[in-house]
Parts: structure tokens; C-alpha cells; sequence
């Protein structure tokens, strides 16, 4: 892997709720590989920065194959796209880039892989967030702007796709906060996995 590229405002609903013009175009943004995290184990303890207010972002995930210059998807996985939700508010007003504001400690939390063997039926599925119980995202990939093939595609003209390069898809509307000792459940297609929010460590 050479890089985590994450589509933003992917989803109408989610752009209305931060309050954002609706852009005419994909908007990407990278994060490094340093950043990510798996879910290897039932409630696995993620820390996270004691300090910002960091939201969830629930997401389907692809996983790039290149070969001979071709692009497909090897698996895929539902996975949280965090992001300090104060600080990029702040850096947005002023016009700069809200790296800081996506790029920190385990800021990208992966699922189990799973083979994808059938996109279209994919798309169609429900995936699920709870947080200690309660229903905080859903959604399906059908309702994406930029479908993942669409946007494969399109990246190809702004970066090199690398073979193992992670996708962020973006996230449907119901993006909140993260607050120590939360329990999260995550639902999708052959995915059932929970994990548990540190926030004590700075
Ligand atoms: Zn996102």
C-alpha cells in the first residue's frame, strides 16, 4: 500500500449536514498508511488523541488491484474516516488545507477483508454503525455521487494508483463524536466487528 485516498462529500446528505456547497466535482484527500489501524479482535481498544472534538465517519472501503496499468477491487471492508471536526471547521473558514484535521493517530480504522466478488449487490447493501447501542449511520453505496468505479477512473488523471492503495468511499449523513470508552458495532455484508474508543492517551 502507498496510500489511503478518501473521497469527501461523497454522499448529498452528509454535505447538507456539514453545511458545505455541493461540490461539482470528486474531492480527495490522502492519508498515510501510518494512520491506519485493524480490527483484528472483538472490541479491540482504539486509542485515539485525548484532546479535539473527532467525529466518525462510517465507510465502505476498497482495496486496489494494479495490473498492467488495469485497476480493480480485491476486497473491500467498512472502516471509520475520523477527522477533528473543530479543527477542520477552523481551517476551512480560513481557506487552508485540513490535513492536520484528518491525518493523526489511527485516524483510519479498517474492517476484516473481504473478497469482492460481486460489487453490484455490494452497493445495494445496508451497513450499519452503533455506537453503545444506539443506531448512528447507515447507508447503502448506491447512494454515492462518485460510485467507486467512476472514481477509480477519475483518479487516475490527479495520482499514481498504486496495487494495494486503500478507498474511502466518503460517508452517508450522521457523522457525530467519539468520546472515551465508547463501544462501536459496525455492520455490513459479511461484516460484523465491534471496538472500543480510548481517548485517555494524548
Ligand atoms: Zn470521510
Amino acid at each position: 500500500m502507498d496510500k489511503i485516498i478518501c473521497v469527501g462529500k461523497n454522499y448529498l446528505k452528509h454535505a447538507k449536514e456539514l453545511g458545505d456547497a455541493i461540490p461539482e466535482e470528486p474531492i480527495y484527500f490522502l492519508k498515510p498508511p501510518s494512520v491506519a489501524v485493524s480490527i483484528e479482535s472483538p472490541g479491540q481498544v482504539v486509542d485515539l488523541p485525548a484532546e479535539g472534538d473527532i467525529h466518525h465517519e462510517l465507510e465502505l472501503v476498497f482495496k486496489v488491484r494494479a495490473r498492467a496499468g488495469k485497476f480493480e477491487f480485491s476486497h473491500f471492508t467498512l472502516g471509520l474516516d475520523l477527522t477533528l471536526r473543530d479543527l477542520q471547521q477552523k481551517l476551512k473558514k480560513l481557506g487552508y488545507p485540513w490535513e492536520k484535521a484528518k491525518v493523526f493517530k489511527h485516524s483510519a480504522i479498517l474492517g476484516p477483508w473481504q473478497e469482492l466478488r460481486d460489487l453490484d449487490s455490494l452497493m445495494q447493501a445496508e451497513f450499519t454503525l452503533k455506537i453503545n447501542g444506539q443506531l448512528r449511520q447507515h447507508g447503502q453505496g448506491r447512494d454515492m455521487r462518485w460510485g467507486p468505479l467512476a472514481t477509480i477512473k477519475d483518479l487516475q488523471q490527479w495520482f499514481p494508483i498504486c496495487d494495494g492503495d486503500l478507498l474511502f468511499t466518503g460517508t452517508p449523513e450522521g457523522v457525530g463524536p467519539l468520546v472515551h470508552g465508547d463501544r462501536l458495532e459496525i455492520c455490513g455484508p459479511g461484516l460484523d466487528f465491534t471496538l472500543t474508543i480510548s481517548r485517555q492517551n494524548a
